[in-house]
């Protein structure tokens, strides 16, 4: 168990929750995170049969930064890695938080805002440099939290944004990048 404790978080779909389940300011990442029943999910990690996924730590050590692996309620849609559709492969380069309705979504870490706005495929999106070569890609998103713009600081766990289905989305999620030295990482697989 990493020494940062995380907030238990429900994982009903549907249920939109009302009030953020931390505290602003907390580090938090969901603590037991589990595949989307019902749907194919590539590149899907290791799994019990009641699709928790096996083996997973909340947090990821990456050069000394706790960085959260999932920063919203939600289950795994689709992982990281070369992912098949009907005409061709392409490259998944990071994780589908799926929420079912729009739901509060964290800073993975505390950091800079490096990029917020409309990214091609990406739809509205916001990006945290967290130092040391480390940074965090949020994508799909419907809209930011007050005083979210480039160039502002956040804390771990303050809610940043709301999770959404701009961009090339067809679904309500959180296309979740963590970026090293500007290449994205596998999310569940990287750090300590
Ligand atoms: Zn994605």
């Amino acid at each position: 168990m990493p020494r940062l404790r995380p907030l238990l978080v429900a994982l009903s779909l549907g249920a939109c929750a009302t009030a953020p389940p931390y505290a602003p300011g907390e580090p938090w990442s969901v603590a037991a995170l589990e595949l989307c029943p019902g749907v194919h999910v590539s590149n899907a990690p290791a799994a019990t049969d009641y699709r928790g996924v096996i083996a997973y730590a909340p947090f990821a050590a990456i050069r000394g930064i706790s960085v959260a692996r999932a920063p919203v309620a939600s289950c795994i849609s689709s992982a990281y890695g070369p992912r098949a559709t009907s005409r061709r492969v392409a490259f998944h380069s990071g994780l589908d938080l799926y929420t079912g309705a729009p739901r509060d979504v964290v800073a993975g870490a505390g950091g800079k805002i490096a990029f917020a706005g409309d990214q091609r495929g990406y739809g509205l999106t916001l990006m945290i440099d967290h130092g040391r070569g480390v940074a965090t890609r949020y994508a799909h998103l419907s809209d930011l939290a007050p005083g979210v713009r480039k160039g502002a600081t956040v804390a771990a766990g303050a809610v940043i944004a709301r999770t959404g289905r701009s961009g090339n989305a067809t679904a309500v999620h959180l296309h979740y990048e963590i970026l090293i030295d500007g290449r994205a990482v596998d999310p569940l697989k990287t750090g300590d």
